[in-house]
């Protein structure tokens, strides 16, 4: 008899997966009322429930609300295909990229909207390394719940009812502060190794502590990211970049044995003693940009983690002696990005954005005549001077320097022009010409 209760509350351990009952959470437990999800997800429930569906908000929203955490963004899941959500909807459109997702645009809102997915079969297609390949069998809730890499991002939230379903014990986990992977680890980790990253980001970002069961194979299995597409690896190392926890992450992946397949060479800048003071004090300030609620650019993150590497092949063209200065580093900022796109596949646009923060440092340097004013106005020129500053503080050039432009920017006109340096050697030729010599008004004494 009490058996029976027992099985009939815990679903009875023998069972799949699949044969489980959720456990149903009343918002008197848990305490998340519908007025904390957004007014988007709520109302795509309604709408889908109202065609007769199953829908939730799902996955990374409740899990941070139910610790207290603001949700990034807001996810439903439900058991109408693609094509009927496209229906319900006015606004949207399917995309598909590795599983089919509906984006429904509500007010300022695009919501991500995805059909149950089924179970992977034994014949599921993966790579040689048993990466899973496709992926868009659709399925119960109770597959879909199985198919979540955490327990914690395996909640639904009913906005209707206020409850929480739970398949994996979710909510205890998350109450004992404990990541923990749903199913073998080490398969989930094979079928996506993305999902080591992803362990390690979260708990940095939740204060979580990975499971050992789900920590103890990520060392070894860390090689399987090498068949990752780089786009999907550029993805995630943005998220965690831009988590607002970066520093932790980064100190994390290091400890996991994880960074080596994601930037190469970030480990050998990590051990370069200026490298990482200057990456871990670009990362830290970042963190506190994103806490306070300030935008990042990606450009100026990927500047600053691959700058040692571009100084040190930039060193390198110049002993050869073929290049002068100037051109000699932007061979240096073209072999290091390319040596990076075999791994990340940063974008087009970021790999613009880099390279201008990058040329732009040796025009620091030029303090005299006309260059300083043509540098402030320099669309990137306050990134660029954010990066100086940076150099500055991790040691790598004179601190003067940055504080001599953060005073230039603040002056007004004649204190600026009081500021310059004397014009050296090579404009003497310019002076010649001019017919008032001394006109810049530069002073000796302003250094
Ligand atoms: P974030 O706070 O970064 O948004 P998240 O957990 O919401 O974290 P998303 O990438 O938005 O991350 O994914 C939404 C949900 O989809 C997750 O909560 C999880 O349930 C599921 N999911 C995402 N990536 C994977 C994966 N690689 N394997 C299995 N499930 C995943
Ligand atoms: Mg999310």
């Amino acid at each position: 008899m009490i058996r029976k209760l027992i099985s009939r509350v815990f679903g009875g351990k023998k069972a799949a997966a699949g044969h489980r009952e959720p456990a149903v959470i009343p918002v008197s437990t848990h305490g998340i009322t519908r007025d904390r999800i957004s007014s988007g997800s709520r109302r795509v429930c309604e709408t889908l429930q109202g065609h007769g569906h199953k829908a939730y908000v799902v996955g990374g929203a409740v899990r941070d609300l139910l610790i207290g955490a603001e949700p990034k963004d807001f996810d439903v899941a439900t058991d109408a295909t693609p094509e009927e959500i496209r229906r319900y909807f006015r606004r949207s459109r399917i995309i598909g990229r590795r599983f089919q997702i509906v984006h429904v645009m509500m007010g300022q809102e695009t919501l991500e909207v995805t059909t149950f997915r089924g179970a992977l079969g034994d014949d599921a297609k993966t790579d040689e390394h048993g990466r899973v390949l496709h992926d868009n069998v659709f399925g119960s809730q109770l597959e879909d719940a199985a198919r979540r890499d955490f327990t914690a991002n395996a909640l639904y939230y009913d906005p209707a009812t206020e409850a929480v379903v739970d398949y994996h014990h979710g909510v205890a986990d998350l109450k004992q502060k404990t990541l923990r992977v749903i199913g073998d680890p080490r398969k989930r980790y094979r079928e996506d190794p993305v999902r080591m990253l992803r362990a390690v980001r979260l708990a940095a970002k939740l204060g979580l502590l990975i499971d050992p069961a789900a920590q103890k194979p990520i060392r070894e299995m860390a090689e399987l990211l090498e068949n990752v597409p780089p786009a999907r690896l550029f993805d995630e190392m943005l998220k965690l970049l831009t988590s607002g926890h970066a520093v932790k992450c980064i100190t994390q992946l290091r400890e996991e044995g994880l960074h080596h397949g994601l930037l190469p060479l970030l480990d050998v800048i990590l051990e370069q003693p200026l490298g990482e003071k200057f990456v871990m004090l670009a990362l830290a300030n970042t963190d506190a940009r994103v806490k306070k609620g300030k935008p990042i650019s990606p450009g100026f993150l990927f500047a600053t983690l691959l700058w040692h590497e571009v100084l040190a092949q930039w060193e390198k063209i110049k002993a050869q002696g073929e290049l002068s200065t100037i051109p000699a580093l932007y061979a240096a900022m073209d072999e290091v990005l390319d040596s990076q796109a075999e791994k990340l596949a940063i974008t087009r646009r970021i790999a613009g954005d880099i390279k201008e923060i990058w040329a732009l440092q040796p025009r620091f340097e030029a303090r005299a005549g006309k260059r300083p004013y043509a540098l402030i106005e320099q669309p990137r020129f306050r990134a660029a001077y954010d990066f100086l500053v940076l150099r500055a503080e991790a040691g790598e050039i004179d601190g003067e320097l940055a504080v001599w432009w953060t005073t230039f920017q603040e002056a007004d006109g004649e204190e600026r022009a009081a500021m310059l340096l004397p014009d050296k050697a090579g404009d003497k030729k310019r002076r010649r010409r001019r017919k008032k010599p001394r006109s810049e008004g530069a002073s000796p004494t302003s250094e």
